[in-house]
């Protein structure tokens, strides 16, 4: 599952922000809340892998980009068929949820009865909606462009004042589909021009939030440890002084932390400061033996950290 540069960042700061930072429980609450989220993408994911569609389909997962007027869409999931298109907003919410349509409010009351406002969902892809028109109006293509908040959380309870808007469980999303497929049969376009087209809107959005250097951890730090210790290079392996567990990947990670958090870019002494390893000549060695490509000669120089420089796989 993609995630988002916003994500990215958000897991990487948790790791290396200050313990005592003023903001360091905001943003591991910020964190487990986009996990919930991405947890939930996948659930949607894994139902739409199991679904026999009907028609040639495509699916964007997680598809962002700006629009005409400079501000920026997020979209969990757009399902493109031949007949329809379906936006997809996906709520890992627990607890009973409760809709005033009137107000365009949406209020979770949770188990011990705290009431929580969350932005309406419904308003949320309703925008993504009026986007993907305007898209299709330029293509001059017209079909029918629908929505649908999937609540990927089971135990989560779906207040009568809900029925008859656009809200179901996960469970529900393959009878939905058919659903859709029944009653939207009229038109028939060809979706590998409008996927094309999509795919040239796609533009990763930023990270929303920004750290700076003096708020992180410094170090090569141990995952094992929570990056709480440190790491140390001892004949071949990252060794940590706390847990005396070693690895191999350790330094990518930190790389990958100084990309995400700080800049693609770093420099030799940028490295050496960021990991603690004091020597320029062995800086030196590490990034010429990890590959990565040099920008301009001598006081100057850069080298670019790759985006995939630190795979953990698909978690
Ligand atoms: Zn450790």
């Amino acid at each position: 599952m993609q995630k988002s540069n916003h994500y990215l960042f958000i897991e990487a700061a948790v790791q290396r922000i200050l313990s005592n930072d003023p903001e360091a429980t905001s943003f591991q609450e910020e964190f487990y809340r986009m996990k919930a989220g991405l947890a939930g993408e996948k659930k949607l994911k894994n139902t739409l892998s199991d679904f026999s569609f009907k028609s040639d389909y495509s699916i964007f997962y997680n598809f962002e980009c700006v629009n005409d007027r400079g501000f920026t869409h997020q979209i969990d999931a757009l399902l493109i068929t031949p007949y329809f298109i379906l936006i997809f907003e996906v709520k890992q919410l627990s607890g009973k949820l409760f809709y005033k349509p009137l107000f365009h409010e949406f209020t979770r009351v949770t188990e011990n009865q705290t009431h929580d406002n969350f932005p309406n969902p419904f308003d949320q892809v309703y925008r993504h909606k009026l986007f993907i028109k305007q898209f299709l109006q330029k293509l001059n293509i017209t079909m029918p462009v629908l929505q649908l908040v999937v609540i990927a959380n089971y135990r989560a309870e779906l207040d009568i004042s809900l029925e008859g808007f656009p809200i179901i469980h996960l469970s529900g999303l393959p009878r939905h589909l058919e659903k859709l497929y029944a009653e939207n049969n009229h038109m028939k376009v060809n979706i590998d021009y409008i996927c094309s087209q999509l795919k040239r809107l796609i533009h990763p959005l930023p990270a929303r939030k920004t750290l700076a250097r003096c708020r992180l951890k410094s170090g090569v730090l141990c995952q094992k440890c929570e990056y709480m210790s440190r790491m140390h290079y001892q004949r071949g392996f990252w060794k940590c002084e706390k847990c005396r567990s070693k690895s191999r990947v350790a330094l990518l990670e930190t790389l990958h932390h100084y990309r995400v958090l700080i800049s693609p870019r770093i420099s030799n002494k940028e490295l050496r400061e960021f990991t603690g390893i004091k020597s320029t000549f062995a800086a030196s060695k590490i990034l010429t033996r990890l590959n990565l490509e040099k920008y301009g000669a001598t006081k100057g120089s850069y080298y670019l950290i790759p985006e995939d420089i630190y795979y953990k796989g698909d978690d």
